[in-house]
């Protein structure tokens, strides 16, 4: 592996900018010495983006605010114009949405079309960097051990999700593919895949939409009370994903889908690690029975089914994310540093309460 080359020459475009994971990449790039071309939704919202023109005062870089929506095709072609590297960040990752189709499908597979062909479009794009996730990589912890190995790798395709049966990776998944179709049909620009699995650790924003901290504030405010559920899965530090798209973008040989995490957890876990800290929040003290969860989980939330559950819970998760480390250099920080200081900022913003 050689090591990461920053040219800052020509500036760079990341979608989805007002996002948490985005928000530090925002910062990395800025820290480099890039002009980031921020597209947002609403560039005119000052409260979604006073983070973002912070960063820019603050960093050697230069930020330029565009408006861009995964919606609109043609939407990206003027913040894209002159950039060298694409970071397409922008998909909705949320557990409160209507309709599955017009909720996260649609904005995760027609926006990464979009994305791609205003990439197409503009002579400048050398590299796509793609935010994928392990959710397209597999849907329920079940599929785990039905991979080679018993353990989750790059050459593993999600094959379970549907619309109706974990939609988020559904639509992560469709995007992904989409997007490799799009970019083998072309020799201009090289596509490199992030994977990561759940992602922790603070935000820039003071408001924040990911599903991460909805998770967590259930972990603190009494929800998960009676007991975690009982899923595991692979967790990375939010700084540790923005350096694996930092890599993913300028070491000159990336290639391909790159597995992103640091350790293997339960969401007790999460709760033990807070515990000496917050032990006055409500954290669970143990793992709820499956029955228990498949019983009232319906209940707590119309976007988890008993078939979700019965596939998930319970069930061990691995992956080897060797290659993220042997091709992109990566080493993981522990989470139980990010686990505490996100919890701490929800606490201190309001957002948990006790
Ligand atoms: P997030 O903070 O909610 O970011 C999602 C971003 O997508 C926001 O900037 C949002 O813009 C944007 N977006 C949604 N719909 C859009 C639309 N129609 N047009 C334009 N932009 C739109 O979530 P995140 O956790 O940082 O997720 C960022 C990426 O990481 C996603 O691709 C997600 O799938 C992936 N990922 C996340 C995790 C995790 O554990 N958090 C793990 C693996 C992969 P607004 O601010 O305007 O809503």
């Amino acid at each position: 592996m050689s090591s990461p080359v920053y040219d800052s020459s020509k500036p760079v475009l990341v979608t989805g900018a007002t996002g948490y994971l985005a928000g530090w990449l925002v910062k990395r790039l800025l820290e480099e010495g890039f002009t980031v071309h921020a597209a947002v939704r609403d560039p005119d919202n000052a409260a979604k983006v006073a983070h973002l023109r912070a960063l820019g005062d603050s960093h050697p870089g230069t930020l330029v605010l565009f408006r861009a929506d995964l919606l609109e095709e043609g939407s990206y072609d003027a913040a894209m114009a002159g950039c060298g590297v694409v970071f397409h960040t922008a998909s909705p990752f949320t557990s409160k949405y209507d309709d599955a189709q017009t909720g996260l499908v649609d904005p995760a597979l027609n926006g990464t079309r979009n994305v791609l062909n205003s990439a197409n479009r503009t002579d400048s794009v050398q590299r796509v960097v793609l935010t994928s996730s392990c959710a397209a990589i597999y849907g329920d912890n079940i599929d785990v051990a039905k991979a080679p190995g018993g353990q989750l790798t790059e050459a593993v395709w999600n094959t379970s999700s549907r619309l109706d049966h974990q939609a988020y990776s559904y639509s992560k998944t469709v995007a992904e593919r989409a997007a490799w179709e799009i970019a083998e049909a072309q020799s201009r620009w090289r596509l490199v895949a992030v994977n990561p699995a759940f992602i922790l650790g603070p935000g820039l924003a003071p408001a924040q939409t990911s599903e991460s901290f909805n998770v967590m504030r259930q972990l603190g405010d009494g929800t998960m009370r009676p007991g975690a559920p009982p899923l595991e899965i692979g967790m990375v530090d939010v700084r540790d994903v923005a350096e694996a798209h930092m890599r993913a973008a300028f070491v000159p040989e990336a290639n391909g889908r790159h597995i992103v995490f640091s350790e293997v957890h339960s969401f007790k876990d999460l709760a033990d690690m807070l515990r000496p800290e917050f032990g006055e929040y409500p954290l669970p003290r143990r793992e709820a029975p499956k029955w228990l969860i498949w019983l009232i989980g319906p209940l707590l939330s119309k976007n988890l089914s008993r078939p979700e559950i019965a596939a998930s819970m319970g069930h061990r998760w691995a992956a080897d994310n060797g290659k993220s480390k042997r091709e992109l250099g990566m080493s993981y920080r522990p989470v139980d540093g990010a686990v505490r200081e996100m919890f701490r900022q929800m606490v201190e913003a309001g957002v948990v309460k006790r």
